[in-house]
C-alpha cells in the first residue's frame, strides 16, 4: 500500500503534492501521479511510471494550476506498473478521478457489471473499477458525490484509503479508509491529506487519524466533517502531533 496526499486551501496545490510524495517516497513504489483541479475549473491528471522527478518531468510544460489537488505513489498489486495503471484513475466521463491505497477483493465482480452496463475501462487495476462504480452510483441515484462514494463502498469488499476528486465541484474533497491510514491536516483555510502525518507536519501540528470507515468530507472554507458509510456524524478526535 502506498502513498497519498491531498491538498485543498488558498495556496497552490501541486507543490505542495509533490513535496508530500517525496516525503512518502521511503515507502517504495513504482510510478506516480497528480490530479488538479485548474483555475479554469479543468481537471488534469498527469501520471508517470518511476519516480516523482519523472512524474515532475512529464508535467514540466503542462497546466498545473489550481488550488485543489489528490496525488498518489502506487505500489502495482493489479496490473503491471506503468503510467496507464497509475494513480490517479478517471471515472468514465472524466468528471471524477481518484487515489486509492490498498486491495479491492470483489474488484472482478463489480467490473464485470459495470462492463455490462457499457462502462469501458482503460487500466488494469482494481482502482478504476471504484472510481467508475462511484461515477455509476451518482448518475443511477443522481445523488451528490458523498452519497454516490457511500453507495460504492458499501458495495468493496476489501482494504482502501482514498481520496475523489469532482470536476465540477472544486470545492471538495472525499476521503474515506478501511483498513489503510489515512490523516487529514486541518491548517488555517486549508486541509492536507496524507497516508500518514509526514507530508503535513511542515504545514500544521491538528490531525485528525480516520478511523476504519469513516469518510472525511473537505470542503474548502468548511469544518471538517466525518461521517461513516451510512452517513450518521462522527465525533473526530483533533490530536496535536509533534
Ligand atoms: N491495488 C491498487 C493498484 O494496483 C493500489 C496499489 C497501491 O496501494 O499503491 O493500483
Amino acid at each position: 500500500m502506498c502513498g497519498i496526499v491531498g491538498y485543498i486551501g488558498q495556496r497552490k496545490a501541486y507543490p505542495i503534492l509533490i513535496k508530500g510524495l517525496k516525503r512518502l517516497e521511503y515507502r517504495g513504489y513504482d510510478s506516480a501521479g497528480v490530479a488538479l483541479i485548474s483555475d479554469n475549473r479543468q481537471l488534469n491528471v498527469y501520471k508517470a511510471k518511476g519516480k516523482v522527478s519523472e512524474l515532475e518531468t512529464f508535467v514540466a510544460q503542462k497546466d498545473i494550476s489550481g488550488s485543489i489537488g489528490i496525488a498518489h505513489t502506487r505500489w502495482a498489486t493489479h496490473g503491471e506498473p506503468c503510467s496507464v495503471n497509475a494513480h490517479p484513475h478517471y471515472s468514465s466521463s472524466e468528471r471524477f478521478a481518484l487515489i486509492r491505497n490498498g486491495i479491492i477483493e470483489n474488484y472482478a465482480v463489480l467490473k464485470e457489471k459495470l462492463q455490462a452496463k457499457g462502462y469501458v475501462f482503460k487500466s488494469s487495476t482494481d482502482t478504476e473499477v471504484l472510481v467508475q462504480l462511484i461515477e455509476y452510483m451518482k448518475v443511477a441515484n443522481q445523488v451528490d458525490l458523498l452519497t454516490a462514494v457511500q453507495l460504492a463502498l458499501h458495495e468493496v469488499i476489501g482494504a482502501y484509503a482514498i481520496a475523489v476528486l469532482d470536476k465540477n465541484n472544486p470545492d471538495e474533497i472525499i476521503a474515506a479508509r478501511k483498513s489503510s491510514p489515512l490523516v487529514v491536516g486541518i491548517g488555517k483555510d486549508e486541509f492536507f491529506l496524507a497516508s500518514d502525518a509526514t507530508p503535513i507536519v511542515e504545514y500544521t501540528d491538528k490531525v485528525v487519524y480516520l478511523q476504519d470507515g469513516e469518510i472525511a468530507v473537505i470542503r474548502r472554507d468548511k469544518t471538517l466533517e466525518v461521517v461513516n458509510l451510512d452517513n450518521v456524524l462522527q465525533n473526530p478526535e483533533v490530536r496535536t502531533v509533534e
